[in-house]
């Protein structure tokens, strides 16, 4: 089997290693050293400041972005949610359920977000931003700097759910005025899903989360950073995965966090040069991310496709649901994959769509 998909996706040896090995127990000192490890590289990764927060969530990257909405906000709050596709969608949905006030910014599938798509939403008393920066169910990656351009004029806190941008795009936390950031575990870092990680800087932290009363247990950040500082948790983590991150931080630490990205990037770039000999499939206009190509079939066939890769080669690309299912594929350029796999791919799609 080989995976094409934005996560989980293929796994690294040494990781694969780590994983296969029996769990240490948690509430210790050794264990606390590790997780603090982990604190100190993700701010790194995320080129944030040494006084911003970290806290690690046990559960999928969903759990962090209604950890971070729930905890952060209030009725006292008006938000605007850029919903671009299912995980804008997400979004809106966790504010629907907190009774959080918001606006949203609603695109079709292949419209790209412009500053003009900002210009009806000045000076309207909006208190924070929710985006996921590459809206991994089209594939857009959206400009950072529009966005927060939009929320320094209008005085506004930024979230960004970087889960499958992170590690593959430029990143900087703090050079984008991004105030809270969300990652997880099962996208560019190439781990097992169930952990997600949630960054703070300062400002954010201290005016929006600490001190604000609890409205959920499992997910109450402050309860995490009171034990975060101690390298610990309020509940058992995901042992096993905190010590797949610990490997994998240090692993890119290594290696340098752009050669990381470098990797992932010359993958999108190859596979993308290559597509273009098949003339049904045509790319997106608006800009993407280098975790995924998004693949157009006009005239639809992408499901069949799916299916022949998959029952005849196990090689599994990420179909897209609903009414997207004949249109879209996603193949995706995360994880441990080599050029020769492209290859690959690119000659069995050769033989379905013909
Ligand atoms: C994968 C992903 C998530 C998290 O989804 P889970 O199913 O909870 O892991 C959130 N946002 C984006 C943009 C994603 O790509």
């Amino acid at each position: 089997m080989k995976l094409f998909t934005v996560g989980p996706v293929e796994m690294y040896d040494e990781i694969l290693e780590v994983s296969g090995k029996q769990l240490p127990y948690f509430r210790t000192p050794e264990f606390s050293e590790i997780m603090l490890n982990v604190v100190d590289k993700l701010k790194k990764c995320a080129k944030t400041s040494d006084d911003s927060q970290v806290v690690v969530i046990t559960g999928s990257g969903s759990a962090s972005m209604e950890a971070v909405v729930s905890n952060a906000f209030d009725e006292t709050d008006k938000l605007l949610v850029i919903n671009g596709g299912s995980f804008g969608r997400r979004f809106e949905q966790i504010c629907e359920i907190y009774n959080i006030r918001h606006d949203s910014i609603k695109l079709n599938r292949d419209e790209e977000l412009t500053k003009e798509h900002f210009s009806n939403y000045e000076n309207n008393g909006y208190t924070g931003l929710l985006v996921n920066v590459h809206e991994t169910s089209t594939g857009q990656l959206y400009n950072i700097n529009i966005i927060n351009d939009f929320c320094k004029r209008n005085n506004m806190y930024l979230v960004v759910d970087a889960i499958s941008s992170f590690l593959a795009d430029d990143f900087d936390m703090d050079g984008n005025g991004i105030d809270c950031t969300i990652i997880s575990s099962q996208k560019a870092l190439s781990l097992s899903p169930g952990l997600s990680m949630i960054i703070m800087n300062k400002k954010f932290y201290e005016n929006k989360v600490k001190d604000k009363p609890a409205k959920n247990l499992y997910l109450n950040i402050n309860e995490h950073i009171k034990n975060i500082e101690r390298g610990q948790t309020p509940n058992t983590p995901a042992v096993g995965i905190v010590l797949e991150l610990n490997a994998m931080l240090n692993k890119i630490d290594a290696m340098g966090i752009d050669n990381y990205k470098n990797m992932i990037v010359e993958r999108a770039n190859y596979f993308r040069s290559k597509i273009k000999e098949i003339d049904r499939i045509k790319l997106p206009d608006f800009p993407i991310s280098n975790a995924l190509t998004p693949l157009v079939f006009e005239n639809g066939g992408a499901k069949d496709v799916y299916n022949y890769l998959k029952e005849k080669y196990n090689l599994i690309v990420t179909p897209n649901g609903g009414d997207l299912a004949e249109y879209i594929l996603r193949v995706g350029h995360l994880g441990d994959l080599k050029l020769s796999d492209y290859d690959e791919l690119i000659e069995r799609m050769k033989e379905v769509i013909k």
